[in-house]
């Protein structure tokens, strides 16, 4: 097996040199075993604060990945069956069968890699974040940022079919028509707009119900200021802080919170692990419905992995992040 690991702990945004590639030697299957290959491997933001937390140096990256069963002597996984596995960024790996996700039926048009994003953990933090911690309902204005990623995309389509209005933030002109495109009513480039401030106003001069925070930052310093008295904040991610080496100072969010009288949250979707199965069946019939549109940036190669986690962090994605072996 080809394994990424984490070489020297992040200092700042990640670098080439932080991964180093190794070949792994695989021991000969026990009776249970199972010898999987991963098909598609999934890039995501909480392997840069994780890693420093979860990680020594040596050990591979952490990450999930669907995979196939190569090998087998374990009578639940036959040759051929996909999981979903949390294996690393690895080609090939041995598991004695637990801690894996068995595919739920899967209809022949929808490619598997959807089970690393809308159809599996980006898109239940969409679902899980927008109604229990938002509790989103007809009528509401919701701003999402990161709005063209993994959970941003799904955020926004499942707001749209529970009635809100949908604010969306991106970092580029071709993510921003595409989230028009997908359905958001307003979207915006915070990169190129000038006054976020004013822009915010623009998109919903009445305020925001509803902050779906995937940014943090000074960015959701500004929003505190737009959301309506009553207004619901679910703290999902804070990937404009991930990297760096300083700590931000404030703004800070009592003030706000106080006048406004706001209710703001942090969540981790493994909070609802024993509804997840329930949830992926309602994502997976929205998809196959057309009612939710997946896109996914695939980048082909497991060589290109560490490029395409730094790319994912810097915006190169339109859609889910994904590596495809
Ligand atoms: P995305 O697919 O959204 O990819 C990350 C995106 O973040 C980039 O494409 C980029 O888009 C945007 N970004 C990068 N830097 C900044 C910045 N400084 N300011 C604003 N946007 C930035 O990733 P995911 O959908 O997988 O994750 C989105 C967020 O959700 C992350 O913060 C992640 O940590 C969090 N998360 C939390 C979970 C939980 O359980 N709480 C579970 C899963 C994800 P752009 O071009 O728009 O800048």
């Amino acid at each position: 097996a080809k394994s990424w690991t984490l070489k020297k702990h992040f200092e700042g945004f990640p670098k080439t040199s932080d991964f180093e590639l190794k070949e792994v030697e695989l021991p000969k299957l026990k009776d249970g075993d199972v010898l999987f290959e991963s098909v598609f491997l999934s890039v995501d933001p909480y392997m840069r604060p994780y890693s420093g937390r979860v990680m020594k140096e040596g050990d591979t990256m952490i990450g999930s990945q669907v995979a196939r069963v190569v090998e087998s002597k374990n009578p639940t996984y036959p040759v051929g069956t996909y999981v979903v596995a949390n294996s690393g960024w690895t080609t090939h790996f041995i598991s004695d069968g637990k801690d894996l996700q068995l595919l739920p039926s899967w209809p022949e048009k929808l490619p598997k890699s959807l089970a690393l994003g809308t159809i599996g953990m980006p898109g239940l933090t969409a679902y899980f974040g927008l109604l229990e911690i938002c509790k989103i309902k007809p009528g509401d204005t919701v701003l999402v940022t990161a709005a063209a990623g993994a959970v941003g995309s799904a955020v926004g389509q499942i707001a749209k079919l529970g009635g809100c209005k949908v604010v969306g933030c991106a970092g580029s002109a071709k993510k921003v028509a595409y989230l028009k495109q997908i359905g958001f009513d307003e979207a915006f480039n915070y990169k190129t707009v000038g006054s976020l401030e004013e822009a915010l106003r623009k998109a919903s001069p009445d305020g925001y119900d509803c902050y779906f925070d995937n940014v943090g930052g000074e960015f959701s310093s500004i929003v505190l200021n737009q959301m309506k008295r009553f207004g619901r904040i679910a703290v999902c991610g804070a990937i404009s802080v991930y990297n760096d080496i300083v700590p931000q100072k404030g703004p800070y969010v009592q003030a706000p919170m106080i006048w406004k009288e706001l209710y703001m949250e942090g969540f981790l979707v493994t909070r609802w692990t024993n509804r997840h199965k329930e949830a992926l069946q309602i994502l997976l019939r929205w998809v196959e419905e057309g009612k939710i549109k997946c896109d996914e940036h695939v980048t082909e190669g497991f060589e290109k992995m560490p490029a395409a986690f730094m790319g994912m962090l810097k915006g190169d994605n339109l859609g889910k992040a994904i590596i495809q072996v």
